[in-house]
């Protein structure tokens, strides 16, 4: 697997380090890269925030982060930004709610909402008025499960989601369902795989449990790409098949946002909700998102002028922007999801978010990220395939191997017992990824700055670490 493969003269091999080396010079998106504060191998290493202080700068060999389908990085812009954002709240004190300072990137903090929709619409193909940034992942699956998960349990009642859900999605599903006084057992219906070991969820496999539960159901919460098989769901046919069954379909697009292109409008997603640490880089916690679709978010009024709309839990900040200050307890709903908006948002958040969303309109979009990702990842899998033979027994990639049933990650499934040495000894050698017990890495090559020979320096690392743990 080194230069000295190739036979002397000939181009390198498919399978060197050198290979990867132009794909990196030549690729078109290489630039974005350097939009990214990349820990070095020594930064990670050190022990207290005032060596990282004095390491911050240093120039050393950068790690081999594959992690940021856990936690993006930071992208430089992020502190530009922030800081343009603390002189404004420095020196405007409240006017920053208000006033407009002229050559300045940052919206008024009013409108900070309202800006934020327009930069994240394009992710996930939808309409400003669609999308709103607030709150965070489970908190606004909560806000629309309140509005749209309306139980009867001589009708609709039943809310399906799949056997390995994220936790949190569990729960939340399993709470609504409590607190309608219902019970888990005859309202919560769980996918299995078919069979086992867990293999992809199959559309079909997933529809037969649509339609068999199709009468009592009321909501079908799933993710756009399973968070431990990497699985990319085809989520037109799965939302065309609950719609047939009259189910209202919210997805989880956690592992799904800013990875892969999403057409939630034109797909006829009823709703969605994400996070927006992942692939976003807006940093841990920061706010998340939420759609709804125009036609889930309208508001009529009724020949007495009163207003229909869905109802749901409410805060002034979804409430109409011209009476919100009138402070008169009538609630005047924005149509679309900004009317889900409970409080008013952290600029901090907002400001970080829009700031990383600047470098994903600077790689031109979702769209050639996706190209970049297909090509890394298949160059990634390709690697791990060709592993010595004795090494690639310890593993198996559990990820779908058509790249349209996948995202960026391949999750890597290990002989049991090798799970920890082998985190230990990706840690020694600057390579981060991430595990889920018992025996799972997953390993996601993000586009806007991982490279081929990150690919590369990856499986070399990880052959070393399971040839080391296998020894042990
Ligand atoms: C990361 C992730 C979450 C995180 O939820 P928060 O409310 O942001 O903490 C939820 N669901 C899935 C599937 C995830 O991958």
């Amino acid at each position: 697997m080194s230069a000295q493969d190739a036979p002397d003269g000939q181009s390198p091999h498919v399978y060197s380090r050198e290979y990867a080396v132009p794909l990196d010079s030549q690729d078109s998106l290489k630039h974005t890269r350097d939009e990214f504060l990349i820990p070095s191998k020594a930064q990670l290493k050190v022990k207290s925030l005032p060596e990282a202080v004095r390491d911050a700068s240093s120039d050393t060999s950068a790690s081999i982060y594959l992690c940021g389908n856990s936690l993006g990085l930071q992208p430089r812009l992020v502190s530009t930004r922030m800081q343009q954002y603390f002189t404004t709240w420095a020196t405007q004190g409240v006017f920053g709610h208000f006033k407009p300072l002229a050559e300045s990137p940052l919206p008024t903090w009013l409108d900070a909402d309202t800006k934020a929709s327009e930069c994240i619409a394009p992710i996930v193909g939808a309409l400003p008025s669609e999308v709103a940034v607030m709150e965070t992942l489970t908190a606004n699956l909560h806000l629309l499960l309140s509005a749209f998960y309306k139980p009867d349990i001589n009708g609709r009642h039943k809310i399906i989601i799949e056997s390995q859900a994220f936790p949190s999605d569990h729960f939340a599903a399993e709470s609504q369902i409590l607190h309608h006084d219902l019970s888990p057992e005859t309202s919560l219906v769980t996918i299995e795989p078919p069979s086992q070991p867990q293999p992809p969820l199959s559309t079909s496999h997933i529809v037969s449990i649509i339609k068999q539960h199709g009468p009592e159901t009321a909501i079908l919460l799933l993710p756009g790409i399973q968070f431990y098989t990497g699985q990319f769901l085809d989520i037109p046919t799965i939302t065309n098949a609950a719609h047939d069954a009259g189910i209202f379909v919210i997805w989880d697009l956690a592992h799904a946002v800013g990875n892969v292109p999403l057409q939630l409008h034109d797909w006829n997603v009823d709703a969605a909700v994400w996070c927006s640490y992942k692939y976003l880089n807006s940093g841990p916690g920061a706010a998340g998102g939420l759609f709804v679709h125009e036609n889930n978010g309208q508001v009529t009024t009724r020949g007495s002028g009163k207003k229909v709309f869905t109802n749901r839990l409410s805060g002034w900040w979804g409430s109409d922007k011209s009476s919100r200050f009138a402070m008169d307890n009538k609630f005047v709903p924005i149509p679309g999801a900004a009317g889900f908006q409970l409080s008013n948002p952290s600029i901090l958040d907002i400001t970080s978010l829009t700031a990383s969303l600047e470098v994903f309109a600077l790689a031109g979009g979702i769209g050639p990220l996706r190209e970049k990702s297909l090509r890394l990842t298949s160059h990634l899998e390709k690697l791990l395939v060709k592993m010595p033979a004795y090494v690639n027994e310890q593993f198996e990639i559990i990820t779908p191997r058509e790249p349209d049933a996948r995202g960026a990650q391949l999750s890597l499934k290990l002989k049991p017992g090798l799970l920890d040495k082998v985190m230990e000894g990706l840690e020694e050698r600057g390579v981060v990824v991430d595990e889920r017990r018992p025996d799972v890495i997953r390993v996601a090559p993000a586009p806007l700055y991982n490279t081929f020979t990150d690919c590369w320096d990856f499986v070399e690392a990880f052959g070393e670490a399971l040839k080391d743990a296998v020894k042990q």
